[in-house]
This record gives structure tokens, C-alpha cells and sequence, in this order.
């Protein structure tokens, strides 16, 4: 971090600078221009507080130069993270797909779908429980008794399950869960995030609906400092002025996370473009972006779906849909990876 002063500055006001920096257990050197003062902060500078340097009014700025984020950043750890759900990995190299309906309604619609999903090759299955709606008088989800039912589907296909938390105060419904989603809307819900840094079940975190990809990374690190260190990013798409598509997917954003972060990155292409004939090819671009795996919906009737129908691939479509996948997956690994 380099802290740049203001000309002229007296050296009293230097010295408590300096004093207050000190605290920080960062080394602090001083560069003398002519007119500029220039404090050069080296070290782990995570925690100091750039606002409270900016404070002091003999401050011009305060630019940083280390990313704020330390345990999700590459540098301090080179190695990919792999995320290991019951066998199942996912990361460095590992390549999964999860699907399965938005929200899970009935015991025949999730188990259809489950099993369904299972023989087209997919490897975790999907389901919202807790579903987090724009209006309240939208379907909520099943809450407890749609995990009840993943699990149900679970034990019929053993595929490990995936569903969405939206409150720490429902963690209990949750022990049996084996990737907990940290929804789009929740991503800054920083209470949340610390209470499941504190338990050590994957966490698949998506990114916000207008976060920027270093605010995501710090909404990881949350959980992270906490000691869990499953965390696996899901880019789902963006707002922008676009209205042709739900959101707008930002593929960069796994390319710039695979620089930056050795957290496994997967992308949603459901959610990204709301619309079910877009889901198929965005999701064979994310695989040649480099995701490590993606998470698709699925439903077994979608013009009935209680939620997000308009983007639920059915069985069928899903089935072509993977085989593409997996083609583009292996073109990727025997042609491009080496
Ligand atoms: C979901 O996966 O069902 C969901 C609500 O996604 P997002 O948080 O990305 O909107
Ligand atoms: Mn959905």
C-alpha cells in the first residue's frame, strides 16, 4: 500500500502517521520528494483500514496495491483448490456439472428429475427448498420439506445435493446437506457468510446481482477467515442495461478469477441468460472459458415449473445438452490444457 501526502507536510504530522501505521505490524518506509512525501506500507496489509489513513488531513490518497483478499488469493496460495464433496471433486482439473429443477415441488418431480439428470452424466443434483422470491406472494419453496425430499432423492440416486440457505437461523435443516448455496442476494450478507465460515460443508457462493468480482472474492474471504476453506464461485450473471437476456454473463469473470483466486469457479447459465434455448451454448463457452464445472436447471415439466420455467431445460434437452458439454470438456483437456 503506498500512502501519498500532501505537500509541505510537518514533521509532527509525519511522525503520528507513522506511529498510527506502526500499529498495524507493517513496515512503513518514507520516501522524500521535494514537495511529495511518499509512505511506502509493506507486509500484510489486509486489515489496515485505507478510510482511517485517508482520514488524517494531511493524506492526498491511499492507493493499494496488494489485493484485500488473502486466504481466497492465488498468490499466497498457487495451488488450485479442490473442492471434494463426498468423492465428488470439483477444481484443479475436476470437472462437474449440477442439475436439477429451481425449486424442488414434489416428491415425483424431484426424483424424476434426479434420476434423470444422474444418466445424462450429472454428478450433483440441485433443488431450492428456501427459495428467495422478489414478490412474497411468489412460491416460497417447500423450506424443510424440500430438503426432506432432496434427501429422499439423494438416497435413491446418490447424488450428493446442492440447495440454497438464505438464514443462518435455518442451519439446522441443513446437517445432512452437502453443498450449501449462498444465493445471488445474499452474497454480502456478511453475518451469514461468517456463520458459515464456522462449519466446514462446501459452500457454493454466487456472485452478487451487481457485485464486482473483488467484492466477491471478499464475501469468500468471509467464510475462508472463518477456517472453511470449501468455497467454490459461481458466476450467474450480472445487471447491466441489457434486457434481452436476464442478465448478462460475464465469462471474463472466470478468467480473471482463474488469475487471481485458486478457488474453483463454476457458471450458471441458467440464471446468467434466463432463456432456454441460450442456456446450451453459454454453458459449452463456459467450458471453453475454463469453468470447472456448471450448475443448469432442469425441469421435468418447465411450463408448469413454480419457479423459472422459461429457463428449465427439460430431461431431453439437458441430455444433448450435456453430451456437449462433456465433448467441448474433452476437446478442452486432450487439445487446449496441455
Ligand atoms: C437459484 O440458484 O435458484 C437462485 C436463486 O440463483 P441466484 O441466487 O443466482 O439468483
Ligand atoms: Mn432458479
Amino acid at each position: 500500500m503506498v500512502v501519498i501526502l500532501k505537500d509541505g507536510v510537518k514533521e509532527s504530522s509525519l511522525m503520528e502517521i507513522i506511529e498510527y501505521l506502526d500499529a498495524y505490524n507493517v513496515s512503513v518506509s518514507v520516501t522524500k520528494g521535494t514537495h511529495t512525501t511518499i509512505l511506502g506500507l509493506v507486509g500484510d496489509t489486509s486489515s489496515v483500514d485505507q478510510d482511517a489513513i485517508r482520514a488524517f488531513s494531511v493524506v492526498e490518497d491511499v492507493k493499494r496495491i496488494q489485493e484485500p483478499y488473502k486466504a481466497a488469493n492465488k498468490k499466497f496460495h498457487p495451488e488450485p483448490t479442490v473442492v471434494d464433496i463426498g468423492g465428488i471433486k470439483i477444481g484443479g482439473g475436476n470437472f462437474q456439472v449440477i442439475a436439477g429443477p429451481c425449486s424442488v415441488e414434489s416428491e415425483e418431480q424431484i426424483i424424476e428429475v434426479a434420476q434423470a439428470v444422474k444418466a445424462s452424466g450429472a454428478t450433483l443434483m440441485r433443488g431450492g427448498a428456501f427459495k428467495p422470491r422478489t414478490s412474497p406472494y411468489a412460491f416460497q419453496g417447500l423450506r424443510a420439506g424440500g430438503i426432506d425430499l432432496l434427501l429422499e432423492a439423494k438416497a435413491r440416486t446418490g447424488m450428493p445435493i446442492v440447495t440454497e440457505i438464505m438464514s443462518a437461523a435455518h442451519l439446522p435443516f441443513f446437517d445432512e446437506v452437502d453443498v450449501i448455496q449462498v444465493g445471488a442476494r445474499n452474497m454480502q450478507n456478511f453475518e451469514l457468510l461468517k456463520m458459515l465460515g464456522k462449519q466446514d460443508k462446501p459452500i457454493l457462493l454466487k456472485r452478487g446481482l451487481a457485485n464486482t468480482i473483488e467484492e466477491w472474492l471478499m464475501s469468500a474471504e468471509y467464510i475462508m477467515a472463518g477456517g472453511n476453506k470449501n468455497v467454490i464461485l459461481c458466476e450467474r450473471g450480472i445487471r447491466t442495461f441489457e434486457t434481452a437476456t436476464r442478465n448478462t454473463l460475464d465469462l471474463s469473470a472466470v478468467t480473471v478469477l482463474k488469475e487471481k483466486t485458486h478457488l474453483p469457479v463454476i457458471v450458471d447459465p441458467s440464471h446468467a441468460t434466463g432463456i432456454v434455448q441460450y442456456v446450451e451454448p453459454l454453458s459449452i463457452a463456459a467450458v471453453a472459458a475454463g469453468a470447472d464445472g456448471l450448475i443448469i436447471e432442469v425441469h421435468n415439466n418447465p411450463q408448469k415449473a413454480l419457479c423459472d420455467g422459461p429457463q428449465s431445460l427439460t430431461p431431453a434437452q439437458f441430455d444433448t445438452t450435456m453430451k456437449k458439454i462433456l465433448k467441448m470438456r474433452k476437446f478442452m483437456e486432450t487439445e487446449m490444457m496441455n
